[in-house]
């Protein structure tokens, strides 16, 4: 495989691009793995990259039954932050973070992640208090977090709506400087390329369609390119968690599948250097605008369970409206495309990383949000928990006996309600 370097881009621009190789191979799928994930999104793709790079595992396969990145790794709008504050998450963001910032080192790719930070708006003075506690545990533990004024805004922002009769007045911001943006498809492409290189086969258009099992292991997988055996079973497949484990015949999970939507707009020049967010009295919004230099925003979910990769008109015009709220000027842009990925919220809005009632069968899974900032710690905590065979202690209450413990991982304090926890 060709290293991505200064001298192999100078080089290949004499040669005509000739020097470049396939960036992952196209395996067949062979009989039988050792470890065998299903979901090629980026928690799958991350996790056979850190079991074959952090235990040096080779026989391990991903199998996805479309094309790597073709989920929500590809469809989500790329905000990365770690203002975590709920103990396990807290520790789990903030090492998710620290890992993106040598990401493109250590994959030889540029994911393009930009450190253009995340500001947090608040519209009333009480908002600031419930927020300073978030930012102060944040600072507390290690990671970075401060308060901008309005006036600050101001100056920084100029763009956004600060007239008096706003409908979301601009009190001030709670700002994480490190927080930013990626490229989605580059971080799947990334790990993709370096988890082939450590010889993980990367099995697209492979779907499995059922489970074979006995009473107490996964013994083999149907996949519509034929039976794959395995000693351990990772599920990784985000939105359709569900329909896999009742493929296994576990029975229901505390998880629903939802609809959430992102947007974009035809180019412009560059308006907005940061990401802003907020969440106010219902309405949720984040805008940021992307390097090709459309405005990328979403909102909330669409309030419907569903496995339909395909987005309603109510959220449209709910967050076009938080969009003119918010910056007016945007009134006279065009939306070029929206679309829709399946998020699988969980009833306290916090993942699950877990063993399962199966001796060799390990789940991944409850991303909504913030499952893409998540990536990079989820393989990293994942592939220590398979290899393992034990949860490390940052994700040992992310199991699905935690409801049973009295143990809720709930960061927006929203109650046990899946649609609540945006
Ligand atoms: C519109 C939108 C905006 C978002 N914005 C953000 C954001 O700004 N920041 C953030 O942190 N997070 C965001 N997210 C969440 C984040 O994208 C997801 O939580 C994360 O991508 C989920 O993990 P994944 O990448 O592994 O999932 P996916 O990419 O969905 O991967 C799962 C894969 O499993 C495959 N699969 C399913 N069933 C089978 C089967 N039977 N056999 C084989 N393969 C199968 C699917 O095809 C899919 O490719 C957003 C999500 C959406 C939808």
């Amino acid at each position: 495989m060709t290293q991505f370097s200064a001298w192999n881009v100078i080089k290949n621009g004499f040669n005509g691009q000739k020097g470049w190789s396939r960036q992952w191979r196209d395996p067949e799928p062979k009989a039988n793995y050792d470890i065998v994930i299903v979901g090629g999104g980026l928690h799958g793709l991350a996790t056979a990259y850190y079991l074959a790079k952090n235990f040096h595992l080779k026989n391990i396969a991903v199998v996805e039954k479309g094309w790597i990145g073709g989920g929500n790794a590809g469809r989500n709008t790329t905000i990365i932050r770690s203002n975590y504050m709920l103990k396990g998450n807290r520790e789990f963001y903030e090492a998710s973070l620290t890992l993106w910032e040598n990401l493109s080192h250590e994959l030889n790719y540029n994911v393009m992640f930009s450190q253009r930070a995340h500001i947090g708006l608040y519209h009333t003075p009480n908002a600031l208090d419930a927020a300073a506690r978030r930012y102060n545990i944040m600072r507390q533990t290690g990671s970075d977090g401060e308060i901008w004024s309005r006036n600050t805004i101001k100056k920084k922002i100029p763009h956004l709506n600060f007239a008096d009769d706003a409908r979301f007045p601009i009190h001030g911001a709670l700002v994480q400087k490190r927080a930013g943006t990626a490229r989605h498809d580059a971080v799947a492409w990334g790990y993709a390329r370096a988890a082939d290189m450590l010889g993980v086969d990367i099995i697209q258009q492979c779907e499995v369609t059922s489970i074979k099992r006995s009473a107490q292991k996964i013994s083999s997988l149907h996949t519509s390119r034929g039976e794959i055996t395995a000693n351990k079973v990772a599920f990784a497949v985000a939105g359709n968690t569900s329909r896999l484990w009742q493929m296994a015949e576990l029975g229901n999970l505390p998880i629903e599948s939802h609809k959430l939507q992102a947007f974009v707009t035809e180019p412009i020049k560059p308006l907005l250097d940061h990401v802003v967010v907020f969440g106010v009295a219902g309405a949720h919004f984040y805008i940021s605008q992307s390097d090709k230099g459309g405005m990328v925003f979403g909102g909330d979910i669409d309030w419907y369970k569903s496995y339909a990769q395909k987005g309603n008109l109510p959220i449209v015009q709910d967050v076009a409206e938080c969009a003119l709220s918010l910056m007016p000027c945007l009134g006279r842009v065009k939306l070029l495309r929206h679309w829709s990925g399946v998020v699988d919220m969980s009833m306290d809005g916090s993942f699950f990383m877990c063993k399962t009632p199966l001796d060799n069968l390990y789940l991944n899974a409850g991303w909504n949000y913030g499952g893409f900032e998540a990536s990079p710690a989820s393989g990293w905590y994942f592939a220590d928990l398979i290899a393992n065979d034990r949860p490390d202690k940052v994700i040992q209450n992310h199991d699905l006996d935690r409801f049973r413990r009295g143990v809720h991982i709930d960061e927006r304090g929203a109650g046990s309600d899946p649609k609540l926890h945006g």
